[in-house]
């Protein structure tokens, strides 16, 4: 008999629970085991950006692997009885999932392999504190973060499991990776001994001074690690597991703690990936995507307000953003473009190589007003001085939008005051932000009480 493993968004070997429970079980049967990753049906459909990373991501796992990964495209649940009915198999290990297409793949995956015979065991989570733990006294989820993170804590402590993959025999792998995209020359390192050194690159370079930098644009001041955590290369409890009480480390555990909100939330209401956590905001006047010529302005970064530009070709160009710049960019897009978040959130999980399900459709709902916690809505964002601060000396924008290098200082965020802001072909701002902010006051008057 053989035990498959089936990798999800857990490609890592060390500190995964459901690894673990799959080897232990194939030790105890003296038996060998299978690992298995599968590129899903909407693989084609991501950047390529996104689809280079996750090839690295799985190429790197395969590697550390000690015969590496069965690689495969397609269906899942297909593929994993096929490799089920031709190793012998009956049992498939994988790791939990708590979000909204997560939770239907792994039950649909469970009853097709159940209607032949084979059990699917779902173990653990890509979380320090399962989804759905946390709960008030009456046993009801919370809505609200601050309250949640009180009785988060009380529930850690789990310390990181070790595997020793000499226990079994590994079945050969076999399959080939997809083909890296040529159109994205972006190089990319993704593994788990990267996030590992990652992270303690990051305890000794940034950590002291997070709680002042993780808000500045222009510095390097948090950790890079949500790519691997939205990969599963590494998992809170081995981040948590080496953090100490200072006040870097304890805004750094607020901030891991607000990924496990976002993960409960969802888990209680998987409507949210995509619908309003705050149902009053459906009925909120919004201007239409088709043809929109302002969207394909934020889209490309050519909306002629620096911040905003530098922010969306970031994203472009590197796969990633900066947590202050997507507040700003998804308050643009919102506020100023009057435009629904559900436009925006699919224009991240295309392009974001560190996606995940529950921070971005609820970083989207808190910056729209209509999530948990949310910023109230008639907090609008103003991008230029939202760029001042955040981008003090302009260096983030001159360092993406190549049209304002000539501008030294912070008078980069303001180039149509200057005589040769706008020389080098760089847009006018596309609209006037204080006229679209009372605009967005005005509709929202429209759905009070
Ligand atoms: C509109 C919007 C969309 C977002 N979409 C995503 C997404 O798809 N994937 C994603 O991982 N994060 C998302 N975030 C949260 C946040 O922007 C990123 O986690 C962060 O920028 C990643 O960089 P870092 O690893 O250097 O973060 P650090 O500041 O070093 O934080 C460490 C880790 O804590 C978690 N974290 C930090 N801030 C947040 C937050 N506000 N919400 C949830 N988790 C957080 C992340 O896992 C992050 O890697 C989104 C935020 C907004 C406002």
């Amino acid at each position: 008999m053989t035990v498959i493993f089936w990798f999800r968004r857990d490609l890592r070997v060390q500190d995964n629970q459901a690894l673990i429970a799959a080897v232990e079980r194939a030790s105890s049967e003296n038996s060998q085991v299978a690992a298995a990753f599968i590129f899903g049906r909407g693989f084609e459909e991501l950047s390529p950006i996104r689809r280079n990373s996750l090839i690295t991501s799985v190429s790197s796992l395969s590697q550390s692997l000690p015969k590496g990964l069965q690689l495969s495209s397609g269906e899942t649940g297909k593929y994993l009885l096929d490799l089920a009915q031709t190793l012998g198999a009956n049992v498939v290990f994988a790791t939990r999932s708590f979000d909204t297409h997560g939770m239907l793949e792994q039950s649909e995956v469970a009853e097709q392999l159940y209607a032949h015979g084979v059990s699917l065991q779902l173990v653990g989570s890509n979380y320090a504190v399962e989804p759905g733990t946390v709960r008030k006294d009456d046993q009801t989820p919370l809505r609200v973060y601050t309250p949640f993170y009180k009785r988060w804590l009380g529930h850690l402590g789990q310390r990181p499991f070790q595997l020793d993959t000499s226990l079994v025999e590994w079945v050969p792998g076999s399959g080939e990776l997809p083909k890296y995209s040529p159109d994205c020359k972006m190089p990319i390192k993704a593994s788990e001994s990267f996030a590992l050194e990652t992270w303690h690159k990051f305890r000794k370079r940034a950590l002291s001074d997070y709680s002042e930098n993780r808000n500045r644009t222009d510095l390097s001041g948090t950790s890079h690690l949500s790519h691997a955590l939205a990969h599963g290369e590494i998992h809170p409890r081995t981040l948590l597991a080496e953090m100490g009480d200072s006040p870097g480390e304890e805004v750094f555990r607020k901030e891991l703690a607000w990924r496990e909100f976002y993960a409960d939330v969802l888990f209680h209401n998987p409507h949210t990936y995509d619908g309003y956590y705050e149902p009053r905001f459906e009925k909120l006047r919004y201007d239409s995507e088709v043809d929109n010529p302002n969207l394909e302005a934020w889209r490309s970064g050519n909306t002629g307000y620096p911040i905003v530009d530098a922010a969306m070709r970031q994203l472009l160009t590197t796969g990633w953003m900066h947590n202050r710049a997507r507040m700003i960019v998804a308050s643009f897009l919102v506020k100023d473009l009057h435009i629904e978040w559900q436009v925006g959130a699919r224009w991240f999980e295309k392009l974001l190589t560190d996606f995940d399900p529950a921070s971005n459709s609820h970083g989207w709902q808190w910056t729209a007003g209509c999530g948990t916690d949310a910023s109230p809505y008639y907090r609008v964002f103003n991008p230029t001085l939202q760029g001042y601060k955040f981008d003090p000396n302009g260096d983030y924008v001159r360092k993406f939008i190549p049209e304002l290098r000539h501008i030294p200082g912070a008078e980069v965020h303001e180039p149509w005051k200057l005589i040769d802001g706008l020389q080098n072909g760089y847009p006018a701002p596309i609209l006037d932000h204080f006229v679209e902010r009372d605009e967005a006051l005005a509709r929202l008057e429209e759905i009070k009480g």
